[in-house]
């Protein structure tokens, strides 16, 4: 069994390598189409091209969620960032929330804001926490302690593969073009020179929306992939979760849909190592872990779905985003470590704004 639970975007746009183009996007992703719709607002002229279809990386196999802030909780945040850095981080995440949902204007793409909740696995966990909604509120955001957990009501949750659809629906025909796989770029001075088959296109600038695979074509570029895994449950009218809800630093989530199904997510942490790779299957390994986290959450449902996805980490936890060193022309909009949803559309819009 390998297939995500969200469908895949319904419309196809087969298409081939353009000659010549202003700006190329590579990558079909949640950044990718998020650059096409910030780049066509501004009346740029950009191509989007993808090597299979919209959504079959990360953006259509992740869990969700619409987190304000990165993986750590706000208050390894600071320490790690520092106070003024966090807040700007909190505050581009929650930006990024409301201006991506209003830019998929009223087409079904599963959103419901219940908020979300973080759950201690342990002491030092439940500390961190509960320092983060002290932080948290002294920096004017909404989130409480609620005595087992940090709850964040502005946090909410989508079908991840019906949003890109969404994006991708309103950007100009013929701007997105599938099963394109660019294997070479050469930049020079006055753009970058496209490689895909036999096909070759001048570009004027190219913009990496390629995440985890990044590296693939531009090897210096240091993104490392990481693999998550995910199963999803039949419908159970029992509720098991009111609310997106995430645990153990961020390696544990889970979420009930309205009409009962359970996603269950994470638990790389029992395996560092072999989820260290390119090779999108389920394990066995991880998979039982899930198993086993649905069976304590009380999720009794007959397993629909099992999958995998790959994300891109940086070493800062941050997204990597505008030129990249020593390739005039060339920018990145990637590196999302495992929050893709929560910031790539504002990610996008600061790319964009400097093209
Ligand atoms: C199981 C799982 C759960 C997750 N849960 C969440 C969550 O709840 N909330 C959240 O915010 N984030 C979550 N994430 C992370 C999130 O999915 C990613 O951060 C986000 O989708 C990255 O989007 P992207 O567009 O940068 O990359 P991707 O969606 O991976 O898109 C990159 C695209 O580039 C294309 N491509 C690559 N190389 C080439 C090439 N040479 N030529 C043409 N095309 C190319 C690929 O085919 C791919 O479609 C999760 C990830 C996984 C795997």
């Amino acid at each position: 069994m390998n297939a995500p639970f969200w469908d895949p975007p319904p419309e196809r746009y087969p298409g081939r390598l353009p000659e010549k183009a202003d700006v190329m996007v590579i990558g079909g992703g949640i950044a990718g189409v998020s650059l096409l719709s910030h780049l066509e607002r501004r009346r740029i002229d950009a191509v989007l091209v993808e090597r299979s279809h919209l959504a079959s990386g990360a953006s259509g196999r992740n869990a969700g969620f619409l987190l304000a802030g990165v993986a750590a909780n706000y208050a390894q945040a600071v320490r790690t960032y520092g106070r003024d850095k966090a807040r700007e981080v909190w505050e581009l995440t929650n930006e990024n929330h409301d201006r991506m949902i209003e830019a998929a204007r009223g087409q079904e793409i599963g959103y419901r804001r219940l908020g979300s909740v973080t759950m201690p696995l342990d002491d030092e966990e439940r500390q961190q926490l509960v320092e983060s909604a002290e932080l948290l509120q002294e920096d004017g955001f909404q989130a409480r302690w609620d005595g087992a957990g940090l709850v964040n009501p502005r946090d909410g949750e989508v079908d991840p593969s019906a949003l890109v659809a969404a994006l991708a629906r309103q950007a100009r025909p013929g701007a997105i073009r599938e099963g394109v796989n660019v294997v070479d770029l050469e930049s020079r001075r006055s753009g970058v020179l496209v490689t895909a088959g036999e096909s070759q296109c001048e570009a004027g600038v190219v913009v990496l929306a390629t995440n985890a695979y990044t590296p693939q074509l531009v090897p210096s570029v240091k993104i490392v992939a990481n693999r998550a895994q995910m199963m999803a449950t039949a419908p159970q009218s029992k509720r098991i979760a009111e609310m997106p809800t995430y645990s153990h630093f961020g390696y544990h989530y889970w979420r009930q849909l309205a009409s009962g199904e359970v996603l269950i997510g994470g638990w790389r942490d029992t395996s560092m190592n072999t989820e260290l790779t390119y090779d999108a299957e389920p394990t066995t390994e991880i998979q039982d872990r899930l198993d086993g986290a649905a069976a304590e959450l009380g999720a009794t449902g007959q397993v629909t779905h099992r999958w995998a996805g790959i994300m891109g980490f940086t070493e800062s936890g941050l997204p990597m985003a505008g030129p990249v060193d020593g390739m005039p022309n060339v920018y990145i909009c990637a590196g999302f470590t495992g929050h893709g949803m929560g910031f790539a559309f504002m990610t996008a819009k600061g790319v964009a704004e400097q093209i």
